[in-house]
């Protein structure tokens, strides 16, 4: 597709001063204007066209750059896409190229931003059983960078000031201009003087050696929250490291890593307790002691209680995180022990009471006989 030269569009000489141009375009513009051409199918184009040829030679950096190098100019694409008014070709700039560096390298040593956010801490935090279900306040230790206190984070000795960076003149960043065929190439980097900050400090804080920032222990207050698990991380806002620039500092999350209890076993909100049955307590039935988060309550184990039976005490799990008011249950799980042991008396009355069973016994295996045929051997 080739382009009209916009000395010709404009029908005016390469000569032609800046009254001249206006001139014409004023005469073709008022030809063109598509508003007195709707039968002209070609007169918006032809408007268009005009507009353009106008918007380069009606502006000398741009029209010196087009009697530079025509409709070739290199730089159009670039910064100079624009094309619009005021697009400046004079002051070309890769800045488009900058944001795409610091997007594959991360921005470190790439040219300065705002304020940076201040670095997340983690803390890992042991907690009891009892305190991971009904919650807890905690006193903890964090080594953490903070601004200097000293001298509010100014890096400068109380009493004196930073003054602005001779070199880069407080952007924190150093340019330089290299002249190619395709224009001027602006590279930006970090000032090498100020490393970025865009000060100087003559006289730095004793504190933080001119930082303005140091790393304090900092004991800090942790109100775990009823229904914690482990792995469940608390976030602190604002509780991690201060930013090397006067931006957000970080958050703080402290992990929980709950100890495991001497008898309970928690699976989410549900509690698990094993409890031993004597032979005699499962047959008979019995009430039995049952120990909860919220101390010990009765169970009434009704008689031919079998080994491995459940029983639920609703509520007394751990509370949901969140809402404590909502709690799981405890389930309690019996284990009939079997006797071991015995005199000679006992195990004659177990003699007799095996007599007095041998039926209920009887039938028992027979049905689990039947049943393990079945399976093995397909008799349906
Ligand atoms: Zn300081
Ligand atoms: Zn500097």
């Amino acid at each position: 597709m080739s382009k009209r030269d916009y000395y010709e569009v404009l029908g005016v000489s390469r000569s032609a001063t800046q009254d001249e141009i206006k001139k014409a375009y004023r005469k073709l513009a008022r030809q063109y204007h598509p508003d007195v051409n709707k039968d002209d199918p070609n007169a918006q184009q032809k408007f268009a066209e005009i507009a353009e040829a106008y918007d380069v030679l009606s502006d000398s950096a741009k029209r010196a750059r087009y009697d530079q190098f025509g409709h070739q100019d290199p730089t159009q694409g670039f910064g100079g896409g624009a094309g619009g008014p005021g697009a400046g070709f004079g002051d070309f700039d890769f800045g488009g190229f900058g944001d795409i560096f610091d997007m594959f390298f991360g921005g470190a040593g790439g040219r300065p931003r705002g304020p940076q956010r201040g670095q997340d801490l983690e803390y890992d935090l042991e907690i009891e059983f009892e305190e991971a279900a009904f919650g807890a306040e905690k006193e903890i230790q964090i080594p953490r960078t903070e601004t200097c206190s000293t001298c509010g984070g100014s890096g400068a000795r109380p009493g004196t000031h930073p003054k602005t960076c001779s070199v880069c003149h407080g952007t924190g960043e150093q340019q330089t201009v290299t002249n190619t065929p395709f224009g001027r190439m602006v590279n930006r980097r970090v000032c090498q003087a100020c490393h970025g900050r865009g000060q100087m400090i003559d006289d730095p804080c004793p504190d933080c050696r001119g930082q303005g920032r140091r790393r304090v222990r900092r004991t800090v207050q942790v109100k775990v929250p009823p229904g914690v698990d482990n792995g469940t991380r608390l976030r602190m806002p604002g509780a991690g490291e201060s930013s090397p620039n006067g931006g957000q500092p970080g958050d703080l999350f402290i992990v929980m890593h709950v100890r495991p209890h001497e008898l309970f076993e928690r699976e989410g909100t549900n509690i698990y307790l094993d409890v031993p049955l004597s032979f005699v307590q499962a047959a008979l039935g019995d009430e039995i002691d049952v120990p909860t988060l919220d101390g010990s309550v009765k169970l009434r184990i009704p008689e031919g209680t079998q080994s491995g039976t459940s029983f639920r005490l609703r509520g007394k799990g751990i509370p949901k995180l969140g809402s404590p008011v909502a709690r799981g249950d405890q389930h309690v799980r019996v284990q009939v022990m079997t006797p071991t042991n015995l005199t000679e008396r006992q195990k004659d009355l177990f003699r007799e009471l095996g007599k007095e069973l041998g039926v209920q016994t009887h039938e028992q295996a027979r049905s689990f006989m039947e049943r393990m045929k079945d399976a093995f051997l397909g008799n349906a």
